[in-house]
């Protein structure tokens, strides 16, 4: 059974796994702060942009109806959109000093192909790696990291003995 871990406990292993997934970062909206080329090609596809605080949604009869704005306004909307960024799930891993990447998309995992991030014996998997991962692609790249891990031990195990039987030739 998986346990957090929270309670004190602690394990020794030679491999760790890390598969903890993404949480959604919520922005803190005071205002979206948009680029003059997220504004220009805003204008270039016809959307208006409303530079003003969005102070509450109206809601008329369970559906949404409009935005109220801070200057008293309120513009009618059928739907309201809020994009939200990621981060992956390693929290309390500080201490091992992995190395992660931000896109646009939010702050990852740092790991190759087969999972291998900057520390050995360490490994990433899913979405902590790759956020863009499906769950079928997720499950295939865990086999995938297993599998070389697994090599990696086996290898590793007849190396072992074949440098100790030339030792002790
Ligand atoms: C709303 C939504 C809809 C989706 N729909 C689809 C879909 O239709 N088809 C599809 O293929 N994919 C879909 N996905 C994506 C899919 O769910 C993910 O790609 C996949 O689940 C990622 O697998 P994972 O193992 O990397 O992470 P997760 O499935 O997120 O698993 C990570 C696990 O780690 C645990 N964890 C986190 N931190 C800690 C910690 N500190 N200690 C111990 N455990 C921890 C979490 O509780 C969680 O159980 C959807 C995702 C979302 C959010």
């Amino acid at each position: 059974m998986p346990r957090p871990l929270d309670d004190g406990d602690e394990l020794r292993a030679g491999q760790l796994i890390i598969a903890t997934g993404v949480r959604d970062v919520l922005p803190d909206i005071d205002g979206v702060e948009f680029d003059q080329e997220a504004l220009d090609t805003l204008a270039a596809v016809g959307i208006p942009l409303i530079d003003e605080q969005v102070s509450a949604v109206e809601v008329t009869e369970d559906a949404i109806s409009g935005l109220r704005l801070a200057d008293g306004r309120t513009v009618p909307v059928e739907a309201v959109g809020v994009s939200s960024g990621m981060r992956a799930n390693l929290d309390g891993l500080e201490a091992l000093g992995l190395e992660t990447e931000t896109n646009p998309q939010g702050t990852f995992l740092r790991a190759d192909d087969t999972g291998h991030t900057n520390v050995p014996g360490v490994w990433g998997t899913g979405n902590v790696m790759d956020p863009d991962l499906q769950l079928s692609e997720c499950i295939s790249h865990g086999a995938r990291v297993a599998v070389t891990i697994n090599n990696g031990l086996i290898f590793g195990d007849a190396e072992a003995a074949l440098a100790a039987t030339r030792k002790s030739v």
